[in-house]
């Protein structure tokens, strides 16, 4: 069937296309993009005003599948995803069980094709059951469609242990994906360490839990030559690391989350917010400003949410009994576009590097581009739409959010994934 998406602005930094055009598509592929296209017959849809990007992926969710339904499941979280403007996710492999072996792989890609909506790559464990001890089955995992590792959650404590990880995915065309933490130095922190963990009488997560894990695995990268990515980075002396790593020429990339950009220490007040307890904590005002300067400068390689959702009774706790984490498929796009494009800091395309190109070159993804030949996953933007966060609009079984109530400007009306519509008019297409 053919599909004519006429009059939208398209924007695709890869090929320097930023130009209002017509896209026609058939059997999932882009065959044509001008101006003034026809077509025999197919449906067409007009989105004069609307902005068309390649379909954009976020590679650090949680589905929680299988194990831990309670929370969140494939079906839920890629309607979340789909209802975000995200074509892909990268699932973290710390389900019970932990996916660490092929059949584990194979579960997430059958549940994924019958009832997701959206495409699901799911990443493998690095070590047996995330213990850090046992080499996870990474090579018959990688044969059976799991192209990247983790052990998420966990940082890998031993070095040695950490040297074998990345000396066995050294033999694959894929990159080891690091949580860092140093469980000697983090225990059980919950807040940043400083002025938050003293203001509030909490334990102190500090900065260094995390940047000694950075500046570790950049030096085992160095000696392995394994790639290495840095999940969910925090802090300004962590990206100095990275840039340095970087200049140096070694095989580093790093990711971003929103809140990590968005909301501070400060944000957590004598209320004790639990759904602003994530894991690494939130940072000073400094680090977070650091952060998007290095969205901006190219130092972050990728924008993720880290979509951690979780019961309502399970966060409605006391600060210290309440599990880490908040959702973001469904504000992480509003939120870039809101504080990041609308206020001049970055401009769309590199925003679709962050969000749509880099995370697929990093998962080791065909590029999607927006042209003859390339596969349809497409993301629709109304650019002027005013919206306001609020839990009766999410998909996701969650309600775990930092930015209820949040006033944004910008979202994601249709998505497209291999040219079929996951949703339409901003309602997920059954
Ligand atoms: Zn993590």
């Amino acid at each position: 069937m053919a599909l004519m998406l006429k009059n939208a602005r398209l924007i695709d930094p890869q090929i320097g296309l930023d130009d209002v055009a017509d896209i026609l598509i058939r059997d999932g592929k882009i065959v044509e993009v001008g101006t003034n296209l026809s077509m025999e017959k197919g449906v067409e849809r007009d989105l004069a005003g609307k902005i068309v990007t390649p379909g954009l992926v976020d590679m650090h969710v949680h589905f929680r599948d299988p194990g831990q339904e309670q929370k969140e499941d494939i079906a839920s979280g890629s309607r979340a995803a789909a209802h975000g403007g995200f074509t892909a996710v990268c699932t973290m492999p710390n389900t019970d069980p932990v996916v660490d072996d092929a059949v584990a792989v194979e579960y997430v890609k059958a549940r994924a094709a019958a009832v997701g909506k959206c495409r699901v790559i799911p990443s493998g464990a690095c070590s047996k059951n995330l213990k850090g001890e046992v080499l996870a089955d990474m090579g018959d995992m990688y044969a059976h469609g799991a192209p990247v590792f983790t052990d998420d959650g966990h940082g890998i404590q031993d070095a040695g242990m950490m040297r074998r990880v990345m000396d066995y995915a050294r033999q694959f065309d894929t990159a080891i994906m690091v949580h860092c933490q140093d469980d000697s130095l983090v225990a059980d922190g919950q807040v940043n360490e400083g002025v938050a963990s003293t203001r509030l009488g909490m334990v102190g997560w500090p900065a260094e839990g995390e940047e000694l894990e950075i500046a570790r695995d950049i030096a085992l990268c160095r000696l392995t030559g394994c790639p290495l990515h840095i999940q969910h980075i925090t802090t300004k002396r962590g990206l100095d690391l990275v840039a340095a790593a970087k200049a140096e020429g070694l095989p580093v990339t790093c990711e971003v989350t929103p809140h990590h950009m968005f909301l501070t220490e400060d944000a957590i007040t004598a209320e004790y917010q639990t759904s602003l307890k994530v894991n690494p904590p939130l940072r000073t005002a400094e680090d977070a400003a650091a952060l998007v300067e290095g969205l901006k400068n190219g130092v972050i390689d990728a924008i993720v949410t880290d979509h951690a959702p979780h019961t309502d009774w399970e966060k409605d706790r006391e600060f210290e009994l309440a599990p880490f984490g908040m959702t973001g498929l469904e504000t992480s796009l509003g939120l870039v576009l809101t504080h990041l494009v609308r206020a001049g800091v970055i401009d769309y395309g590199r925003m679709v590097e962050a969000m749509a190109v880099a995370p697929r070159a990093i998962l080791r993804q065909e590029p999607v581009k927006i042209e003859a030949g390339s596969t349809a996953d497409l993301t629709v933007i109304d650019p002027e739409a005013a919206w306001t966060v609020e839990v009766e609009d999410f998909c996701s079984k969650a309600n775990n959010s930092g930015f209820i109530g949040a006033e944004l400007v910008g979202r994601a009306t249709d998505v497209y994934v291999g040219g079929w519509a996951t949703m339409e008019d901003g309602a997920i297409v059954e």
